[in-house]
């Protein structure tokens, strides 16, 4: 008997049909003897549409009232399922996240899981019950709803495995595993068996939204073991997916494992900048007292010693904020240009093998530079490169770094 968290996305619990589905891979699971928790995104589209109608009522709809409308997609499909499984004479109760309780901080929109008491789940897994519950939602300790950050169901369910000790987490979602590439933008992308924890966790914070970051980071401090999984294949099938483990655990290790991109960031230029002391500091110490994340930052040399510009990226939905940020310290900066580029693209690629391969960098730019593309930022880590290029030119990209590394040939 194994104890298994299935978490299962919006389109994977997209309609009455796949929740029907959804259904039928449970009780294979159950039937096998295993104990089950079920987590729950909201029907694909609900999260989005209950978003769009807190911006039609108001421009600053509040935080903590916002979680409450957004995380009510999530307890609809908790309650679909429990209710049809019960329909079905299987044992199953939903209980919300408020009620487990999962215990976050107040940074609403994006709170951080602190706690799960487990007990409540662990009772009801003993009495046979499948415990179905909503991804996404917590609540304070001052008792108020939050909710986890866009594809927060994922991180849910790592952490609620982790609390009851879970022998696996399964992640069911409407493609097979995770892929050398977003098989929506490579066609040559393959499904790779394993992957380890730190490709995953690049892969998913540098644009593969098949996991959210966190849940890869809780997944990885905590050793769950985390496996990918179509919710759309036959029950007849077996599972093919992608087991996320420790590097130990991987024999073969290429030198690039994956290609991503991620459209979700602005680029901010500064031209002509008195060259002086505490420059930077100024400007991203202002970013940083608003709350708003820099991630790449270029910092020119100048020519004539005295003026320098400076390139950073932020995300989209906070460039207004930062450019109106920049203005207000016009006076004190006296730079002759402010540039906001939202037409861009971060193409990252990303393997473990790069901590004892050089050159994998100068291959890189020189397959961009072969296809006419222009790299506008470059930043790199022990096992990532990302580059900005201009946004209509990612599928090209994306495909070129995939066939240059010969990721279409992996065949584990
Ligand atoms: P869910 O609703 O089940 O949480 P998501 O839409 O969040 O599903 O994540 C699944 C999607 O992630 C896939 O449809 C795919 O387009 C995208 N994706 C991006 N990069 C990858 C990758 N490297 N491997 C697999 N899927 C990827
Ligand atoms: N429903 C939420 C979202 O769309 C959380 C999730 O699906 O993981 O972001
Ligand atoms: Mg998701």
């Amino acid at each position: 008997m194994s104890r298994i968290v299935m978490k299962f996305g919006g389109t994977s619990v997209g309609s009455v049909e796949r929740i029907n589905h959804v259904a039928d891979i449970v009780k294979a699971e159950l039937d096998l003897g295993n104990q089950i928790v079920v987590v729950l995104s909201a029907m694909s589209g609900e999260t989005d549409r209950l978003i769009n109608l807190t911006k039609d009522l108001s421009d600053n709809f509040p935080s903590s009232e916002y979680d409450v409308v957004i995380s009510s997609g999530e307890q609809t499909s908790a309650g679909f399922l429990a209710g049809l499984l019960s329909s079905k004479g299987i044992k199953a109760q939903s209980r919300m996240g408020w009620q487990i309780p999962i215990i976050t901080n107040d940074d609403f929109r994006s709170a951080r899981i602190k706690a799960i008491h487990s007990e409540e789940i662990l009772n009801l897994l003993e009495s046979n019950e499948v415990v179905v519950i909503p991804g996404f939602q917590g609540i304070t300790s001052e008792g108020r709803i939050t909710t986890l950050g866009r594809g927060g169901s994922d991180t849910s369910a790592v952490a609620i495995a982790a609390a009851i000790k879970a022998d696996f987490c399964d992640i069911y979602t409407d493609v097979d595993g995770v892929y050398t590439s977003d098989p929506n933008k490579v066609p040559n992308a393959k499904r790779l068996d394993k992957i380890s924890y730190e490709e995953m966790l690049e892969m998913s914070s540098l644009g593969a939204k098949v996991l959210q970051t966190r849940s890869v980071e809780t997944a990885m401090n905590n050793n769950v073991v985390l496996r990918v999984l179509s919710s759309f294949s036959d029950l007849s099938e077996g599972k093919k997916g992608t087991l996320v483990c420790s590097e130990n655990g991987i024999s073969d290790k290429k030198i690039v494992t994956g290609v991503t991109s991620s459209s979700t960031d602005a680029k901010l230029t500064l031209k002509g900048i008195k060259d002086k002391p505490g420059v930077a500091a100024e400007i991203l110490g202002v970013l940083a007292d608003n709350g708003i994340n820099v991630d790449m930052i270029v910092q020119n040399i100048s020519d004539d010693r005295r003026t320098t510009d400076l390139t950073y990226t932020v995300p989209v939905d906070e460039s207004d904020k930062a450019k109106k940020l920049m203005e207000d310290l016009s006076s004190n900066l006296s730079y002759k240009d402010l540039i906001v580029d939202s037409n861009i693209s971060k193409i990252s690629i990303i393997g473990v093998g790069m901590r004892s391969n050089a050159g994998v960098a100068s291959q890189m730019f020189r397959v961009l530079s072969q296809n006419n593309i222009n790299i506008d930022v470059i930043s790199t880590s022990e096992i990532k490169i990302s580059v900005l290029i201009s946004r209509d030119l990612t599928e090209r990209a994306l495909n070129m770094l995939h066939e240059h590394f010969e990721l279409g040939k992996i065949t584990e």
